[in-house]
């Protein structure tokens, strides 16, 4: 026969604990009905008084008057908080449905330091049905950090290990409104044994508001530089943490990302030429559009600094909703000290991202341009720190659950350190994503309803859309696309600039057909010293006999492009993977391709689109190719083989397309 198992002798004081847990429960259940429909402030606090009251009837001790609630030995509510990004206690800043919610809850125990854990009650009605959930971790409940206004909870909201924390279900956080309180009975110390508690007597409501997408493709940028030469390219990490970055500090539950790879036009190293990559961007998108993407998509470009640091640049800060505006930045695993998670890719994006949804600088840190900020120094919060900023965090890439303090944390849209959205970032962001979410989709449904394959679908398109990045302080300029467009030959009305930018049509014998001023769109400016750069997006009408377009700053010819003429049909892919085998090859692998068009006229581009879904869908990998040649990234390409279009353009007339299906492996 084995020992016996020892009989736990519980210490006289816990077992008066336990004695007084019951009596609470007996009083509250003399006091109060079952199901409270009223769960106002004042009915609770009543009950809380009546309770008291009958313990002290029924142990003959002193009543509520005499021996104060704050020091009983009982567990008492002090707040209840709410939050998924940043909040304050009477959470004006709003819950999206669908988002990761914390909620906070903060005690009080006036006896002396004890280790807690609880469970919360979450119904979509007063009446329940109530869903229960326990507490992430144990809360210390410690006499010195008691009371329920703003100043006495302040310690408490700065850490985690205060309070109790919640998971809220899924199911709980779709829109409308959720009814919490702490599950009836005692609370439980970490040791098991229970604490009398009337913490779940309040009853609070929060509402839930309808969550909208971000719509988001985001392009790796790959450069080749060095001798021997090195591909550089965001690494999968840059990719998942920005996107990670994106879903728990920004205002929504859906971001819809798409993530491509395409070669960086620029000749590296360009340290400052992020609207170079913009106008990229811009063409990319353009194509994008035209072949079904939804218009509403963000484009933001990543590159990578291991070969070389380029400075982010949004290419405007749009005052209506306008989703078009493109945006590209730095990435890489640890420049910034505060910031050693493996990649700062994910808030510098958020930064430039918030450019394109019409956020100005937050003018702190040598951020300059800006307008109003309502919190001193970039900081999250005013000194009272009424708001805090909770990372819910991300297991899956190691990152933990932790508190953004309202004073050491700093706006998103500042250069300062410690980076989080405020609440007034956080607010207006929401405000613009819901009004983009409201813009019409455009010419979804795929290559059927493409503007741009005018050849293929018989539609004579009416001009050539001409895309160009410039910098006016140096007055140079590239132009990264001419695209047959559908669209009249009206050009965008959006940006001005004192300096002249204009473009000129000229035929085979350099003769001016025609020459118009064009706008000149700005980037957002981040530094008072930096050069003047931006981009240039423009319908030019079709002219019979054109052969090339300049591009004009101050009368001086920047750059020229070659147009006209019919493309010439384009031969059957064929890889040409040698290339990738080099010293320092690209990592994740590269797909060569090569076609062979003969007759190809001077002019003759090529926009290379792949697909995974045997052409339902398209992304654009590149435009605006002089060769018949293109490099894919293998870890882009799901499945065993890839549908590739070719476009051939020759910047207006009809487009010829050649798609082929190619074995991946
Ligand atoms: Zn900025």
């Amino acid at each position: 026969m084995g020992r016996m198992k020892p009989e736990v002798e519980l210490p006289e004081s816990v077992r008066e604990e336990v004695a007084l847990a019951q009596a609470v429960e007996e009083a509250v259940a003399r006091v109060a009905p079952a199901q409270r429909a009223d769960a106002a402030d004042s009915g609770t606090a009543a009950v809380v008084e009546q309770v008291l009251t009958e313990l002290a009837a029924a142990t003959g001790g002193p009543g509520p008057e005499a021996a104060p609630a704050t020091t009983m030995p009982i567990v008492f509510l002090d707040a209840f908080e709410v939050t998924q990004a940043v909040q304050d206690l009477a959470h004006s800043v709003p819950l999206i449905s669908e988002k990761a919610t914390i909620v906070r809850v903060y005690l009080r125990y006036a006896p002396g330091p004890v280790e807690v854990r609880g469970e919360l009650r979450m119904a979509r009605s007063q009446f329940g049905p109530w869903q229960t959930v326990a507490s992430l971790g144990p809360a210390q409940l410690d006499p010195a950090r008691s009371g329920g206004s703003l100043a006495e909870l302040r310690s408490r909201r700065a850490n985690l290990s205060f309070s109790l924390n919640f998971r809220v279900p899924a199911n709980l956080t779709t829109a409308g409104t959720v009814w919490l309180r702490m599950a009836p009975g005692p609370v439980r110390r970490t040791i098991g044994t229970p604490l009398a508690s009337l913490a779940w007597l309040p009853v609070r409501t929060v509402t839930f508001r309808q969550a909208v997408p971000l719509r988001m493709r985001l392009v790796r940028l790959r450069y080749t530089m060095g001798t021997p030469p090195v591909t550089h390219q965001p690494s999968a990490i840059d990719v998942a943490f920005i996107e990670s970055w994106l879903r728990r500090a920004y205002p929504l539950a859906q971001l819809q990302l798409t993530t491509t790879t395409a070669t960086a036009t620029p000749t590296p190293p360009f340290p400052d030429d992020a609207a170079l990559i913009n106008a990229q961007l811009i063409a990319l998108r353009a194509v994008d559009v035209s072949t079904g993407t939804d218009r509403r998509t963000h484009y933001y470009g990543m590159v990578a600094d291991s070969g070389f640091f380029m400075r982010g640049l949004a290419a405007g800060i749009p005052q209506t909703p306008d989703p078009s505006i493109v945006a590209s930045g730095p990435t890489g695993p640890s420049a910034f000290p505060w910031d050693n998670d493996g990649s700062y890719g994910d808030w510098y994006g958020g930064h430039e991202l918030g450019h394109t949804l019409g956020r100005s600088h937050a003018n702190f840190c040598g951020a300059v341009g800006g307008g109003s900020y309502p919190f001193p120094n970039g900081q999250l919060s005013d000194a009272d720190e009424a708001f805090v900023g909770i990372d819910v965090g991300d297991p899956g890439n190691g990152l933990p659950m932790r508190i953004m303090g309202g004073i050491d944390s700093h706006d998103v849209m500042s250069y300062c350190d410690d980076q989080w959205l405020s609440s007034f970032t956080y607010g207006e962001v929401y405000t613009r994503l819901v009004a983009e979410d409201a813009l019409p989709a455009g010419a979804t449904g795929g290559p059927a309803t493409a503007t741009m394959l005018t050849g293929a679908e018989g539609a004579r398109p009416l001009g050539m859309r001409l895309i160009a990045a410039l910098n006016l302080t140096q007055t140079s300029g590239s132009i990264a696309s001419v695209l047959p467009t559908a669209g009249g030959g009206d050009a965008p009305s959006r940006g001005t600039e004192p300096r002249e930018t204009t473009v000129r049509i000229l035929d085979a014998n350099g003769a001016i057909l025609d020459e118009r001023p064009v706008p000149f769109q700005r980037s957002v400016l981040e530094d008072p010293d930096e050069d003047v750069t931006g981009v240039v997006d423009v319908v030019l009408p079709t002219l019979e006999g054109a052969a090339s377009i300049e591009l004009l700053v101050d009368g001086q010819v920047v750059d020229s492009y070659p147009v006209g003429g019919e493309p010439a049909p384009v031969g059957e892919l064929v890889r040409a993977d040698r290339a990738a085998a080099g010293p320092g090859g690209t990592p994740g692998g590269t797909l060569e391709l090569r076609w062979a068009v003969p007759e190809a006229p001077p002019g003759q581009r090529y926009i290379v689109q792949v697909s995974d879904d045997m052409g339902a869908t398209w992304q654009t990998v590149a435009v605006g190719l002089p060769e018949p040649a293109v490099t894919l990234a293998s870890d882009d390409l799901k499945g065993d083989e890839v549908t590739v279009r070719i476009l051939a353009t020759t910047g207006s007339g009809t487009t010829v397309v050649r798609t082929d299906t190619v074995p991946v492996r």
